[in-house]
């Protein structure tokens, strides 16, 4: 038995309750996991509110963690007994112990502490596609980033910096603004005070973005399209103020033959070299301070209801962590 924070069925953050669940031994190619941090991300939200379907009748949230394999089961090769290992799968971190396919798991470096890692592992790995892959940016690039001061947009900022982009970014209040300041952004607009289409025009001087990563949705894909400049391109990877409704595929003509995608992370780390390829560039970049994250704030997983009213509620940044 372990314990976890269960949902019967969606609904508001009270729908997660501390829980006695089984737990197994590990089968073939799977290992047991003792957590030690738990990442709270949207993507937890989108679940427990019923936006994502759920796979089964049940549903416990958590889609990142770091701890230590407790037993492995047959055919592991890769990590062993005693590893410090981290993971992000959609679904079941928020729990004590669990089982898990032992090729989803990185070993984390002896440098990192495991709440680093719990709390920047998938925010990280985001930042990491949403740059190379979604759009790759160039030195001299200016990107627009929405959200600048959370979990991903303090990560998006730094790397935009190291790759010699210019970045820009928005927040919800002057806090969040320093603090976005304070990691890569050179430009931050209050976008709950100020339009800011008319604001970025005027930082690049009319000349628009040559990327927008969007992840507040409703409230802002209509302005983001605005920012772009002639086949710039729009990423659209979350939607924490709502589904975006309305997009045709005419909008991107008329801004100007832009393009547009909708990427989701487990995409881009279904195979097991991509997910280390892309680790060891978070790990590196982490490891050798060119990306900070600051230690994130904690509260005990029996709590989690509370960490996702905070995190609904605008009112967190950066990261927060989960404790068994
Ligand atoms: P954040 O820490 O960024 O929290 C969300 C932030 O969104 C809030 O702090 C708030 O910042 C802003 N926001 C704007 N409007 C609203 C609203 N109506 N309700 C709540 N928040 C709002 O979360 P994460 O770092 O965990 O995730 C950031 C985004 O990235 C999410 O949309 C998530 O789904 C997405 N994501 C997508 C992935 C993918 O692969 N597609 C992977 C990982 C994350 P402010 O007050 O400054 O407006």
């Amino acid at each position: 038995m372990m314990k976890a924070m269960l949902a019967a069925a969606p609904g508001g953050p009270d729908a997660m309750v501390w829980s006695d669940v089984e737990l197994g031994a590990p089968g073939p190619g799977e290992v047991r996991i003792r957590h030690r941090a738990i990442g709270v991300n949207f993507i937890d939200v989108y679940y427990r509110s019923g936006l994502y379907p759920w796979p089964d009748k049940t549903l416990i949230p958590g889609a990142e963690a770091a701890g230590v394999i407790t037993a492995v089961g047959p055919d592991v090769h890769d990590v062993a007994i005693g590893d410090h290992v981290a993971y992000v799968s959609r679904l079941g971190a928020y729990c004590e112990e669990r089982l898990i396919d032992a090729d989803r798991c990185v070993k984390i470096p002896v440098n990192l502490s495991d709440t680093v890692v719990a709390g920047s592992l998938l925010k990280g790995l985001t930042a990491q596609y949403l740059v190379t892959s979604s759009y790759a940016v160039q030195p001299g690039d200016t990107i627009l980033v929405h959200a600048a001061a959370g979990g991903v947009g303090l990560i998006l900022g730094q790397w935009l910096k190291a790759l010699g982009a210019h970045a820009i970014g928005t927040a919800g209040s002057p806090e969040k603004i320093a603090l976005a300041e304070a990691h890569g952004y050179e430009h931050v607009i209050n976008y709950r005070q100020d339009d800011f289409v008319p604001a970025v025009k005027e930082i690049t001087s009319g000349r628009g973005c040559a990327a927008v990563y969007d992840s507040v949705g409703a409230d802002t894909w209509r302005g983001s399209l605005q920012c772009l400049k002639k086949r710039g391109m729009f990423v659209s990877f979350g939607q924490s103020s709502g589904m975006i409704e309305g997009f045709k595929l005419s909008d991107l003509a008329a801004h100007g033959s832009i393009s547009a995608n909708r990427p989701v992370l487990f995409d881009y780390v279904e195979d097991r070299a991509e997910l280390l390829s892309r680790s060891a560039d978070l790990f590196s970049r982490l490891v050798g301070g060119e990306i900070r994250i600051t230690e994130p704030d904690r509260r005990p997983l029996s709590e989690a209801a509370e960490a996702h009213a905070l995190l609904e509620g605008r009112q967190t940044t950066g990261s927060l962590v989960l404790t068994p």
